[in-house]
């Protein structure tokens, strides 16, 4: 069985939107006991990954490095003038899959999962595809 959900999401600044509720609701809705849910970002100057979402310093902290690490140069040729943010969605990646058990994701104790905004402000969206076996079907 699968199915498809899609969500909305302003992004007014650059920053890790943390988006764990949404996936959580779309693996409850699927009715999936076993499988995978995997969450994809259609944008090319955003992405998705998994941190911990406890201490917001952590979040601060990953988007100071990246900026250190990738910041916008005079050299890039680019001509929307946005390839700092371009450079981090590729290196943040656009997907993450977790495991889905007993109908619920199998994020550890201090995960989340993030919408990373690298070209603000925008109005994104974002797609969540569980996949596995349903309560009812027979093994
Ligand atoms: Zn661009």
């Amino acid at each position: 069985m699968t199915r498809h959900f899609e969500y909305m999401l302003a992004a007014p600044r650059e920053d890790f939107y943390d988006i764990t509720s949404q996936v959580r609701e779309a693996v409850r809705t699927s009715g999936i006991e076993s499988g995978i849910a995997v969450v994809f970002c259609p944008h090319t100057t955003a992405g998705i990954t998994i941190n911990e979402n406890a201490d917001p310093d952590v979040v601060r902290d990953l988007l100071f490095a990246l900026g250190k690490t990738y910041p916008d140069r005079p050299e890039f040729r680019h001509g929307e003038g946005n390839s700092a943010a371009h450079l981090k969605a590729s290196v943040i990646g656009s997907s993450v899959t977790v495991i889905v058990e007993d109908g619920r994701l199998a994020l550890g104790t201090w995960q989340g999962i993030y919408f990373c905004e690298f070209d603000p402000p925008r109005k994104r969206k974002f797609f969540v595809k569980v996949m596995g076996r349903n309560a009812q079907a027979k093994l």
